[in-house]
């Protein structure tokens, strides 16, 4: 037994070894891929069910791994948070995609508005609104165009800070979405203590709306809420027309999703735009 149990203590070890190089290798190509600027936007149009017309469009990060290909933000983001790489992320995307979008004309009447996730580390020292006003500063005017969208997961890690930092940004134009709206415990008081002025109905609610009468209804007292608190709306992850039906009877104003469009780079979208606005 003595023997056995060393035995298995080995293979443990040489499994979380693996493990932990994988992801220390990992970390290390992240660092790199930030230091030389090799990551990259693409951008999501969101809708209006009324008309159809573009509302706005959420930027999403990627990373073309040299030798492993696309790794997904469902990775790299959590690993960057853990290491204090997000702030860096989170500049970079934001200057990039206000440069490509200011270059190709695409912003103000063509998409009125542009979104970006942002985690708790944004927001936790005193340089973080001055931060955020210098990837904005090429921005003519007010940034009511800028919206930052926030999960009630990393909005409660920080309250004070992401407080004290959004006052800032909202005397200066910039919109607050609440994310994944409905997955943790504290949506409403998340509602309650922040300055927010949309809510985006996690996909995992949208999902099920056609086939599932408890998430539809779910979803219908959702739309109900934020139109008694004067909340904007957006619905993510919608893929099916029954669900974009579904949510434009509840009153839903906006939606994204697959169904309409996927995440693109910006050559794409400038297409997809002149294409919409030619049709
Ligand atoms: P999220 O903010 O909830 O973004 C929506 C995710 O759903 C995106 O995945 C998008 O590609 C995907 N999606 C959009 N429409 C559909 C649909 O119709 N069906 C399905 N199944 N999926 C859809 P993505 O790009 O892989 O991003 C994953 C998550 O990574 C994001 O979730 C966000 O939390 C995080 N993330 C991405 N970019 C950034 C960033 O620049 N900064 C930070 N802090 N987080 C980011
Ligand atoms: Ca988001
Ligand atoms: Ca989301
Ligand atoms: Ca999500």
């Amino acid at each position: 037994a003595k023997s056995m149990g060393s035995n298995r203590l080995r293979v443990y070890k040489s499994e979380y070894g693996e493990h932990a190089s994988k992801r220390t290798k990992l970390l290390f190509d992240l660092k790199a891929a930030i230091a030389n600027k090799k990551l990259s936007v693409a951008y999501q149009p969101q809708f209006k069910l009324d008309d159809q017309s573009i509302s706005g469009v959420e930027v999403l990060a990627r990373w073309h791994h040299p030798e492993a290909g696309l790794i997904p933000p469902d990775i790299f983001i959590p690993l960057a948070e853990q290491h204090g790489l997000i702030s860096s992320i989170t500049d970079f995307i934001m200057q990039t995609a206000i440069r490509e979008l200011l270059d190709a004309d695409l912003l103000y009447q063509r998409i009125p508005r542009v979104s970006f996730n942002v985690s708790a580390a944004d927001f936790n020292n005193q340089t973080s609104a001055q931060r955020f006003l210098h990837n904005l500063a090429d921005l003519p005017g007010d940034l009511s165009v800028v919206e930052l969208e926030l999960t009630e997961t990393s909005a409660l890690l920080n309250l004070e800070g992401v407080k004290k930092v959004l006052n800032v940004l909202r005397e200066r134009g910039v919109q607050v979405s609440l994310d994944d709206f409905g997955t943790s415990y504290s949506s409403l008081s998340t509602l309650r203590l922040l300055p927010i002025q949309e809510l985006k109905i996690d996909q995992s609610f949208v999902r099920d709306i056609a086939t599932n009468a408890h998430d539809a209804r779910l979803v219908k007292t959702i739309l109900a809420m934020a139109s008694a608190l004067n909340l904007r709306v957006v619905a993510e992850g919608v893929e099916s027309h029954q669900q974009a039906r579904y949510l434009e009877q509840q009153g839903c104003q906006e939606v994204q999703g697959f169904l309409y469009a996927k995440p693109m780079g910006l050559q794409s979208l400038k297409s997809f735009v002149h294409n919409l606005s030619a049709s």
